[in-house]
């Protein structure tokens, strides 16, 4: 494994660096303080080929390699967090299973599209009684003619409410457990289908998370994704790119805390001197760059494992587990090193934390990251 970055990745590092604190990190704030998607800057980071990162050049994708999609999910988690979980959700969640299962009549409707910006990608696998437990989903399709009709509702779907085109994942043979679940590709507007509840969030306010309301909503059959019974391993398989995914945008906002840190600590004042002067303080921020290092070493190495076809769910979930918590320590360490102004507004660093906490439970909560990793190392015999 390289550890520097190719001149490609420092040039992109660079541009989207510029870019994320010129057009992203203004509106960061206020997006934050009213919990509104910005669908105007949604359109804007597609002209930067942000919204079809990982796909090729031929279905109108950037074609990046997956170090280089960390590298952008970081810059953008540094500045907005809620900008990032929405990139990355309609990259690597929707956009990207289309393109991994879809058939090529499926890509050239729907992948090139989304990967252009046209049309914003939502995911919908967790239900209001299976999150972590997802195999046990009591959502239903059945064939009926050349038609599949959907009934259940979905919860927790980021972009649900503003989405134009949705992979579904539902139940086509109860009997069969995860192994007779399918994907679906759904389509706004379709009746029957409609918007359920959106969430007022504690943190990722700017992205929009609804529930999805299925009733007798009937799809055609060539919206089937993948084959029949193998949407659950197919979803499986995008969550395991999608957590390195949140992986990068917890060492993106953590980074964010230390930046702030940093700043704050040479302009504050106390006992006739900056409070960068002292060592409690230094420490602090000595720690958290340490942890950061360390998750972005975890999450480039898990995404150097994808890029070069190798499995990595268990260092994906490594990475995940230990950036997301990385993250929790170091926007609290930038709270306190802002004393009673990082516990208010006039500071970013209480929103770094409420941001931060997402990356613990979105992808899998950091419980079932430990269980895959137990499971994977116990099956290795010391
Ligand atoms: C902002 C946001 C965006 C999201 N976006 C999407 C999306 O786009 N698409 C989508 O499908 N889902 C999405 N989700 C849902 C997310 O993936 C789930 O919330 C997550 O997987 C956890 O499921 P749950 O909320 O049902 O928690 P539960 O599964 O009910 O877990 C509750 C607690 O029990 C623990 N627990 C559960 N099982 C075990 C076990 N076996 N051992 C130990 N502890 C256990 C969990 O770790 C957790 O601490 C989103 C959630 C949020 C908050």
């Amino acid at each position: 494994m390289e550890f520097e970055l190719t001149e490609e990745q420092r040039l992109l590092h660079q541009t989207v660096r510029d870019f994320s604190l010129k057009v992203i990190a203004p509106g960061a704030r206020e997006r934050d303080s009213k919990g509104e998607f910005p669908r105007e800057l949604f359109k804007e980071m597609a002209g930067m080929g942000i919204m079809g990162m990982i796909i090729p050049e031929s279905y109108d994708g950037a074609c990046l390699d997956y170090i280089s999609y960390t590298i952008v999910l970081e810059e953008i988690a540094r500045v907005d967090g809620g900008m990032a979980l929405s990139v990355s959700a309609h990259n690597s969640l929707c956009t990207n299973h289309i393109y991994l299962s879809g058939t090529e009549d499926q890509r050239k409707r729907f992948v090139i599209p989304l990967a252009k910006g046209e049309r914003i990608g939502a995911w919908g696998l967790t239900e209001a009684g299976s999150g972590s437990d997802a195999a046990s989903l009591q959502t239903t399709a059945v064939l009926k003619g050349d038609k599949w009709v959907l009934n259940g509702e979905k919860v927790l779907i980021t972009h649900g409410s503003v989405a134009d085109t949705y992979v579904i994942m539902a139940s086509t043979d109860r009997n069969r457990g995860k192994k007779g679940i399918s994907a679906f590709i759904v389509e706004k507007g379709i009746p029957n289908f409609k918007v359920g509840r959106v969430e007022d969030k504690l943190g990722m306010r700017g992205s929009d998370t609804a529930s999805l309301i299925f009733e007798d909503c009937t799809i055609p059959d060539a919206n089937l994704l993948g084959r029949i019974n193998e949407g659950f391993i197919d979803a499986l398989k995008i969550l395991e790119g999608g957590r390195i995914g949140v992986g990068a945008i917890a060492v993106g906002i953590g980074r964010g805390a230390l930046e702030e840190g940093l700043r704050y600590a040479k302009e504050r004042r106390q006992f006739g001197q900056p409070i960068a002067n002292f060592q409690a303080i230094q420490w602090m921020l000595a720690d958290t760059a340490t942890e950061l290092d360390a998750a972005r070493l975890l999450v480039h190495h898990a995404a150097f494992l994808k890029d070069h076809g190798v499995r990595c769910g268990k260092e994906g979930a490594m990475a995940k587990l230990f950036a997301s918590e990385a993250a929790m320590r170091a926007t609290m360490k930038g709270i306190q090193i802002h004393g009673g102004y990082g516990y208010t507004k006039e500071f970013p660093v209480e929103r770094y934390f409420r941001d931060a906490k997402l990356c613990e439970i979105g992808e899998g909560t950091s419980e079932m990251q430990r269980i895959i990793i137990a499971r994977e190392i116990f099956k290795t015999d010391p």
